[in-house]
C-alpha cells in the first residue's frame, strides 16, 4: 500500500479519501528530525501552513510522488526542490477565499471599533464607554494590495459597507478592476490615499517588506493596516515603530514574520489586535480545502 503521511491536521473527510488509496499515517507537531525521518518512506505528503516542506525534507523523500498543500499558499514548500525530483505539487486555490475574505472583514471591523479591547475591558469588570470610541467604515478608503480571489472577496463586501475601493496589483487587467467598480493606483497611491489598507499577495522574493518604513511614512494618521495574507509582507520592525509612535491608528494580523510569534514587541501593543492564523480556520473551508486536495492526490496516484 501506498504510505500517505499527513503532517498537518487534515478534515476527517479528505483522512476518509487518502484511505481509499493508501495507507494513511498523521503525525502532527512533529520536530525537524522526526520529519525527516517519517517522509523517507512516504509516497504521499500531506501538509498544510504549519509543516515546512524544505529542500532537506524532499531530497531525504525517497519515494516521494506527491506533496498536497490542503490550502492557498504554497510558500512552505521548496516548490524548485520539489520540481526537480519530479513531484508533484497540488493545492486547494479557491477553497479558503470566502473564509479568509470574511476573516478580514472582522478585522476591520475589530480594529476600528476596538471590539477585543472592549471585551477584555469589559470582562475585567469594567464599563468603559469613553475609551473604545471608534471609527465607520462606510465612506472611507480601502486600499487592497492584491486583487486575486481574496482580494475580489473583500472588495464585494467592502463595497457592501459603503466602501470606496482602490487597489494596487500589476498583473490584473484595468478592465478587470473597472467592471468590479474598482480603481488601479500604485503602491505609493494607495498607501497615501487608503483609510484602510488589507494584503493579499502571495510571499515572494518580490512581495517580502513590501510594506516598509517608506511606504508606512505615506499612510494618512487614522490609517488601519489589515494582514491575512503571510507575516513577510510587512516590515514588522516598521511597523512596530509607527504603531508605537501613533503614526498610524492601528494594525489588525492575522500572520507573523515568525510563527508561532516568539516575544514579537507587536503583541504589547495596545493598537495591534489579532488572530494566530486563523484566516482558513473554518469549517467550510478546512473540508473543501482536504477533500479537493485529497481528490486530486487520489487522481494522481491512479494515473
Ligand atoms: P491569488 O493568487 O488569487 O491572488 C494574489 C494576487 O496578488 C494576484 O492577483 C496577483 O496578481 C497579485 N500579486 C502578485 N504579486 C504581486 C505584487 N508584487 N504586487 C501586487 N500584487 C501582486 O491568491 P489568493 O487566493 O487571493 O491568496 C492571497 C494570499 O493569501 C495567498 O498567497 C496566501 O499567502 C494568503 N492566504 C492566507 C490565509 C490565512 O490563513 N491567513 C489563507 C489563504 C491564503
Amino acid at each position: 500500500m501506498v504510505k500517505i503521511l499527513v503532517t498537518d491536521p487534515l478534515h476527517e473527510d479528505a483522512i476518509k479519501i487518502l484511505e481509499e488509496v493508501g495507507d494513511v499515517e498523521i503525525a502532527t507537531g512533529l520536530s525537524k528530525e522526526e520529519l525527516l525521518e517519517k517522509v523517507k518512506d512516504a509516497e504521499v505528503l500531506v501538509v498544510r501552513s504549519g509543516t515546512k516542506v524544505t529542500r532537506e525534507v524532499i531530497e531525504n523523500a525517497e519515494k516521494l510522488k506527491v506533496i498536497g498543500r490542503a490550502g492557498v499558499g504554497v510558500d512552505n514548500i521548496d516548490l524548485d526542490a520539489a520540481t526537480e525530483k519530479g513531484i508533484i505539487v497540488v493545492n486547494a486555490p479557491d477553497a479558503s477565499s470566502i473564509s479568509v475574505a470574511e476573516l478580514t472583514m472582522g478585522l476591520m471591523l475589530a480594529a476600528a471599533r476596538n471590539i477585543p479591547q472592549a471585551t477584555a475591558s469589559l470582562k475585567r469588570g469594567e464599563w468603559d464607554r469613553k475609551s473604545f470610541k471608534g471609527i465607520e467604515l462606510y465612506g472611507k478608503t480601502l486600499g487592497i494590495v492584491g486583487l486575486g480571489r481574496i482580494g475580489q472577496q473583500v472588495a464585494k463586501r467592502a463595497q457592501a459597507f459603503g466602501m470606496n475601493i482602490i487597489a494596487y496589483d500589476p498583473y490584473i487587467p484595468e478592465e478587470v478592476a473597472n467592471s468590479l467598480g474598482i480603481k488601479l493606483v500604485d503602491l505609493n497611491t494607495l498607501c497615501k490615499e487608503s483609510d484602510f489598507i488589507t494584503l493579499h499577495v502571495p510571499l515572494t522574493p518580490k512581495t517580502k517588506h513590501m510594506i516598509g518604513k517608506e511606504q508606512i511614512n505615506l499612510m494618512k494618521k487614522n490609517a488601519i493596516i489589515v494582514n491575512c495574507a503571510r507575516g513577510g509582507l510587512i516590515d514588522e520592525k516598521a511597523l512596530y515603530e509607527a504603531l508605537k509612535e501613533k503614526k498610524i491608528r492601528a494594525a489588525a494580523l492575522d500572520v507573523f514574520e515568525e510563527e508561532p510569534p516568539k516575544d514579537n514587541p507587536l503583541l504589547t501593543l495596545d493598537n495591534v489586535i489579532g488572530t494566530p492564523h486563523q484566516g482558513a480556520s473554518t469549517e467550510e473551508a478546512q473540508k473543501s480545502a482536504g477533500t479537493i486536495v485529497a481528490e486530486q492526490i487520489k487522481k494522481v496516484l491512479k494515473g
